[in-house]
């Protein structure tokens, strides 16, 4: 009860707590510089930009700048990072700066990687920014025509993407020189390591300019990966997604795949948990439409977004600190300047624009050491996109079925049942309830979320309150037409009460991204 009493006193929100809409606070707004400021050749940022890549990911605005500086990277970084234009870029960023033609079978930068499918990727990746700077990209991988590949180093290649074994031949016929290699990038390390390839591997860096540059990019760091850095990489930096935002370890990232006709009741039953919970939608409209749909089954949602006024956005926040209102409903611009304690649950209800935003959105919880949970809604047709951004916060994010009722739901999320009776405006309006919480088992302070308490009953009769099913009016009815009242989640009904639909579509399997 102290928790409770303790998180009901509404304290004022101070102006740092409501920045202005336009202007995120300083503190807030992670220092992200841009492509251009990180000084690559203006047609590279021009050409990023008409493929939509305008924010570097964490991997990148750590290691560019330190590789266009000359220095060599060790970069700890998974698939789905940016690890690519990590290398790729600072590598267009020198070649650039040539004005002559590479020299015959003479490449001017070199990527090794374990695999021709990584080649042909990493080929196609950079292919885009190089040939807007007139750089010349070349893979040789096995399975290819080896005297084709002949015929175009001899013609000249500024950036030799290749698996060890091919560039072995070729260095051993004189059909490649590593001589005038100036950057070498090895791509997955620890791939190469466990497929063997080190010894190849050191004998091709032993044929590059000694006081060539190297970017080592691993997943992993074991010990045959350190030798290599040990041998080959003199005072490197070491850069790591690890090291950014995203790795709060008191944060935990779930991807929530729900099929379309279920997410708004799974929405309401994440809504209808205890705690302060925080949702994210792109537009003002979504937040309204969250916010109303919420509303109507018994859930005290708020939307914050620009199209309300000031004073009315500082009483919104006043009330989602004094636990009044348990849900917010914002988009991002909007909850930018937001500094409120005790928000254990982010849910993207709309993917973010971009990873940035991902983060930004993630921040809203696990604040000063608190615990705090990140969840996407993602529907089928949105995963590869979520997926995507995940990978580019640097975020490891397992990805779970749910469905209403199911157990995942309620063990991630601490969802349940909502009761089913609509919010009423005056809820927000009237002092009468003091600063009470209205909700039983409202914001319960540092409670632990996960002992099973407070979480989905399943269909288990309810002795008190909450949601009855049969009543006559308003009853929470999921998504499915009302024929008579009560939640039923998305199962058909067979006797009063709050069904949920555990028996359906529950757990299937836990992947984690990336
Ligand atoms: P990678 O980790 O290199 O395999 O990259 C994963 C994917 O992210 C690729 O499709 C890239 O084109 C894309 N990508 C790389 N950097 C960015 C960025 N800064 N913003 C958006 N997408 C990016």
């Amino acid at each position: 009860m102290t928790d409770a009493v303790h998180m009901s006193s509404a304290a004022p929100v101070s102006p740092e707590e409501l920045a202005p809409l336009e202007s995120p606070s300083p503190a807030e707004e992670t220092p992200t510089i841009t492509f251009a400021e990180i000084g690559l050749p203006a047609p590279v940022v021009a050409a990023l930009a008409k493929n939509g890549i305008t924010v570097p990911s964490p991997i990148q605005a750590m290691s560019v700048p330190d590789a266009i500086a000359g220095r060599n990277v060790l970069g700890r970084a998974q698939t789905g990072s940016g690890k690519t234009l990590a290398f790729g870029l600072p590598m267009l960023a020198r070649l650039a700066q040539h004005e002559d033609r590479p020299a015959a079978k003479r490449p001017r930068a070199l990527v090794l990687v374990p695999t021709r499918e990584l080649a042909i990727q990493v080929v196609d990746s950079l292919y885009p920014y190089a040939s807007s700077v007139g750089v010349r990209v070349l893979a040789a991988v096995g399975g290819m025509p080896f005297t084709k590949q002949v015929e175009q180093l001899r013609r000249g290649v500024d950036i030799l993407v290749a698996t060890p074994g091919r560039l072995g031949d070729h260095l051993r016929q004189g059909t490649c020189i590593l001589d005038q290699v100036e950057i070498t990038a090895l791509d997955e390390a620890d791939q190469m390591a466990d497929m063997g390839f080190l010894p190849e591997v050191r004998s091709i860096l032993g044929e590059t300019r000694p006081d060539g540059q190297r970017l080592l990019f691993s997943a992993t760091l074991d010990r045959e990966v350190q030798s290599l850095v040990r041998q080959f990489l003199a005072d490197h930096v070491t850069h790591s997604t690890e090291d950014g935002k995203a790795s709060v370890d008191t944060m935990e990232h779930y991807v929530l795949l729900v099929d379309r006709g279920q997410k708004d009741v799974v929405l309401a039953e994440i809504g209808a948990r205890d705690g302060r919970t925080i949702m994210f939608a792109r537009t003002k409209l979504g937040c309204e439409g969250i916010t109303d749909r919420l509303r109507a089954v018994g859930i005290p949602a708020e939307s914050l977004h620009g199209g309300k006024a000031q004073n009315q956005r500082t009483r919104v926040l006043e009330r989602f600190k004094s636990g009044r209102t348990p849900v917010l409903v914002a988009t991002d611009v909007a909850a930018r300047g937001i500094h409120v304690d005790g928000i254990d649950l982010v849910v993207h209800v709309d993917p973010p624009a971009d990873h940035k935003d991902y983060l930004h959105r993630a921040g809203r919880t696990a604040r000063a050491g608190e615990k705090g949970t990140v969840v996407a809604i993602v529907l089928p047709n949105q995963r590869r996109l979520v997926r995507k951004l995940t990978g580019m916060a640097g975020v490891d994010a397992t990805a779970v079925n749910v469905a209403p009722g199911s157990e995942e739901l309620a063990t991630i999320t601490g969802a349940k049942a909502p009761s089913g009776e609509p919010v009423r405006e005056q809820h927000f309006k009237s002092d009468r309830f003091g600063d009470r919480p209205r909700r039983e088992g409202g914001y319960q302070g540092s409670r632990p979320r996960r002992e099973g308490g407070g979480g989905y009953q399943g269909s288990r009769p309810r002795t008190e309150g909450g949601y009855q099913g049969n009543r006559s009016e308003g009853g929470y009815q999921g998504s499915r037409p009302r024929t008579e009242g009560g939640y039923q989640g998305s199962r058909p009904r067979t006797e009063g009460g709050y069904q949920g639909n555990r028996s359906e579509g529950g757990y299937q399997g836990e992947r984690k991204y990336n």
